[in-house]
């Protein structure tokens, strides 16, 4: 291990204490959390910012999610090895590769090329087996459904149906709703038609759009 790498293994220790005294995560997720190099998932430059918790730039004007957010996610989809998980919004794979650290089985779409490029090569170089697609996540993604847990990581104006009706009973949807600023929002499946949510703080997310953007 080089210098750098002790840097920054030290400033992951600080940032998930100090994730641990904001709330009581599962403590898997921290362990998550705590072996990923986040730094390599941010846009060069800014490398030093990597372990703050916030959210910073990455390509194509979106962002990296928060480190509490992407905590608060994973802790509330309740992860076992093996769940089959569809993520909307891969941005620069951050969030998939800590799903894919806990052991999930995970499919992510993501709507900018740049990004589903720059996150392929990203999760293939730490050599997580992560199913990457570039495509719209409201449509999900039938081929693999249904799927116990669906994490949106973009800001939804209304929960899209499609991705109802890709969730398996007894799954988990965790997706931020709402256009200037999102509520959290947990959606258990207890069967046909039969869904319970429950509400979980107060974020901001990029919006979620509809089609493909090009390049
Ligand atoms: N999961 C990321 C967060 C990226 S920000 C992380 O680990 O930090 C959210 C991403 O959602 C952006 O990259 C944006 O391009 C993408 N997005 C927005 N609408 C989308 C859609 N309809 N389908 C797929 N991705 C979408």
């Amino acid at each position: 291990m080089d210098i750098e790498d002790i840097k920054y293994k030290i400033l992951r220790q600080h940032l998930v204490e100090q994730l641990r005294r904001k709330f009581s995560f599962d403590e898997r997720v921290l362990a998550a959390i705590g072996k990923i190099s986040r730094q390599l998932f941010v846009a060069n430059g800014l490398e030093h910012l990597a372990y703050e918790d916030r959210p910073l730039p990455i390509a194509a004007q979106q962002t990296i999610s928060q480190p509490f957010t992407v905590a608060m996610q994973t802790h509330l989809l309740e992860i076992k090895k093996w769940d089959k998980v569809l993520e909307i919004g891969t941005g620069c794979g951050y969030q998939a590769a800590v799903l894919a650290e806990m052991g999930a089985k995970v499919y992510s779409i993501e709507r900018q090329k740049e990004l589903y490029v720059q996150a392929q090569n990203i999760l293939w170089n730490l050599n997580y087996q992560v199913t990457l697609f570039y495509g719209d996540g409201y449509k999900g993604n039938s081929a693999f459904a249904p799927y116990q847990k669906i994490i949106v990581t973009c800001g939804a104006p209304t929960v899209p149906p499609i991705l109802l009706e890709q969730l398996a009973v007894g799954g988990r949807m965790v997706i931020p709703i709402g256009v200037n600023g999102q509520d959290m929002q947990l959606i258990e499946c207890f069967g046909k038609d039969d869904y319970r949510t429950t509400r979980h703080g107060n974020y901001n997310f990029v919006p979620m759009l509809e089609g493909m953007a090009g390049k």
